[in-house]
């Protein structure tokens, strides 16, 4: 089995509160802040598994009996889940909560509870929960799982223990594309364009995508062997697939993407190029310049996104960076 599922997402905290489980150490309540896919639930589920599992070994459980199972598939009474209702955590899922809270577990005297984007509880959801978190009462964990840690009211942050997780690493996120079935060139390519799963997912199903990445590969070719057609191209074969916002910047996270991958390719220490199918093309281009020009071409990409970010237009940023590069490449 693969050494990132046996020890989770986060390995290290894994280890951190395998210990506190093991030594009885838990607090009572903790925020689990990072970004989408950095493994917050998953941590939540696994430290509720380390407190109910028949087979507990060290702090570590045994994801096999059945409190472990149950856990995982959300069906153990003793773990209550919270997760927005609409746009917000309305008072009344706290009040559940709460009532929750004072009885004692139904299996057993614990209880644990999961709140998912907890920034999104309204200020009276907030406040309730702030009553408890004051008086913590018997055995009871709360989890609360957000992406923007700054959007919590800083009396709930000061009552939790905050934990900062780190998103997943280019060989987690393709570990987990790959397991589930996405083909290991597309995952490659998804895993070091985004972080986030949900995006690698979403782009993984759609075809336009797979076309776009083509597109960008051969507009840069064109740009590397010194070849008119990728003015053309910016048109006919980038500009095509934005209908918005989201859209151009996928495609400027894919340009910069290749600016990166050139300088690895040119010296020679990325051995899985992003972008496999072309890779053999670009790295004999490549070759045919200079480390310095190439390195000085990674860096218009970077000018570019600066660019773009100061709110120069698209189509206006791409056009010049084709030029540039081709200048920089070319002399
Ligand atoms: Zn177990």
């Amino acid at each position: 089995m693969n050494s990132i599922t046996e020890k989770g997402l986060q390995p290290q905290l894994n280890d951190y509160f395998a210990k506190m489980i093991n030594s009885q150490k838990l607090a009572h309540a903790y925020i689990f802040a990072g970004p989408e896919g950095s493994g917050k639930k998953e941590l939540a589920t696994w430290i509720a598994q380390g407190i109910y599992c028949e087979n507990c070994v060290a702090g570590h459980p045994c994801q096999k009996c059945a409190e472990c199972i149950r856990i995982a598939s959300g069906n153990q009474p003793d773990v209550v889940h919270v997760a927005p209702e609409g746009l917000s955590i309305k008072v009344d899922q706290i009040r559940f909560l709460k009532d929750e809270f004072s009885k004692s577990g139904v299996e057993s005297n614990r209880k644990v509870f999961i709140i998912e984007n907890a920034e999104k509880m309204t200020s009276s959801a907030a406040n309730s929960l702030l009553k408890f978190l004051e008086e913590p009462s018997g055995q009871v964990i709360a989890f609360l799982l957000t992406e923007k840690p700054n959007s919590l009211l800083p009396t709930i942050i000061s009552r939790c223990q905050l934990f900062e997780l780190r998103p997943l690493s280019d060989k987690q996120l393709l570990f987990l594309l790959e397991k589930e079935g996405i083909p290991e060139e597309k995952a490659v390519l998804l895993s070091r364009l985004t972080d986030s799963p949900t995006l690698a997912r979403k782009l993984a199903e759609n075809n336009d995508f797979e076309k776009l990445s083509v597109n960008v590969c051969q507009w840069y070719l064109h740009i590397l062997q010194n070849d008119w057609l990728c003015f053309v191209e910016v048109q006919t074969k980038l500009l095509t697939y934005i209908s918005n916002k989201e859209d151009e910047k996928i495609v400027f996270d894919l340009l910069l993407l290749l600016g990166k991958n050139s300088l690895e390719l040119r010296s020679g220490g990325e051995d899985q190029s992003a972008f496999k199918k072309y890779q053999s093309q670009l790295k004999e281009q490549l070759d045919k310049l200079s480390i310095d020009k190439v390195s000085a071409g990674t860096e218009l990409f970077l000018e570019s996104l600066h660019l773009l970010q100061i709110n120069i237009s698209f189509q206006n940023t791409i056009e010049a960076l084709t030029l540039k590069l081709c200048r920089c490449y070319h002399g």
